[in-house]
């Protein structure tokens, strides 16, 4: 039997990169997956490629940082599955590059609202299926960039130090329901990340790069599998440099 059967993992931007690695990789571990971003399209092609693989997965188009939209997602999955074992937010957009003097506002509310809005809104959401099953993961994809400093990224840092400290207080709040949440907080990772986040070409995709999105999944795919007495807050990967 598959570690993860009959299990239901919503996983936030499955479109690509992380999202996508970590969608594949629960799906493969015997989960249906419910993948979720805006581009309906990029949804589709990996809700056939873990298809193609075997494994089971649905898409549900949604703007994370629409609230009304995410209730509606809530509501739907509890409709179709009732049930949500597992919740990766992993969406996120950044904004580096840029010294805070010259972000806008409207910047600075996109960054928040997505990384930072976002997952609170899906626990919002999903947090009362996990609550009357007296089970569940939560695992928010945080970065290195919220334990550091980041010059020219500070609306990114913020979002993710936020992300953190919800993190560590949801933890506390949930325990007693038997649920885990915990924040993954990567380094650079070999992904479109930078290309969609206005960073520059410099930061896109680079094999040189040492983490890769399936080293993420393996984490969350660790972090889903935890024994009974483990409540793990908080994974940092910071990749070694090359001797
Ligand atoms: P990516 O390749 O740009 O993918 C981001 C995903 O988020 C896409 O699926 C995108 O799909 C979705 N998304 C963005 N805004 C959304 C919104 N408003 N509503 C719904 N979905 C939305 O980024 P990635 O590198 O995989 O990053 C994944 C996570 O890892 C992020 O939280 C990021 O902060 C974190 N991280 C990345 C790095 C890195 O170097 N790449 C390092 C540390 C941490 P749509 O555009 O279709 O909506």
């Amino acid at each position: 039997m598959s570690a993860l059967e009959s299990q239901v993992a919503v996983v936030t931007g499955a479109a690509r990169g992380v999202g996508a690695a970590v969608a594949k990789k629960l799906a493969g571990m015997g989960a249906h997956v419910v993948l979720i971003a805006r581009n309906v399209d990029q949804l589709n092609q990996i809700r056939d490629e873990i298809a193609k693989d075997g494994g089971s997965a649905s898409v549900l188009a949604c703007d994370l940082t629409d609230a009304a939209a995410v209730a509606q997602l809530g509501r739907s999955i509890a409709e179709t599955h009732k049930r949500c074992d597992i919740l990766v937010n992993n969406a996120g957009v950044g904004l580096n590059g840029k010294p805070l003097h010259e972000v806008t506002a409207d910047e600075w509310d996109l960054v928040l609202n997505t990384n930072l809005r976002g997952p609170f809104l899906m626990i919002r959401a999903l947090a009362p299926l996990m609550i009357a099953a007296r089970s569940g993961y939560i695992i928010n994809i945080s970065s290195l960039a919220g334990k550091n400093p980041l010059p020219k990224g500070a609306a990114y840092a913020a979002s993710k130090w936020g992300l953190n400290g919800l993190t560590y207080s949801v933890a506390e709040e949930l325990r007693e329901y038997n649920i885990r949440v915990s924040a993954v907080a990567p380094g650079s990772i070999n992904t479109d990340f930078g290309d969609h986040a206005g960073r520059g070409a410099a930061s896109g995709k680079d094999p040189n790069k040492k983490l890769q999105p399936e080293d993420i999944a393996s984490v969350v795919a660790t972090l889903v599998t935890q024994s009974a007495q483990s409540f793990i807050s908080e994974v940092l990967l910071r990749p070694t440099h090359k001797p």
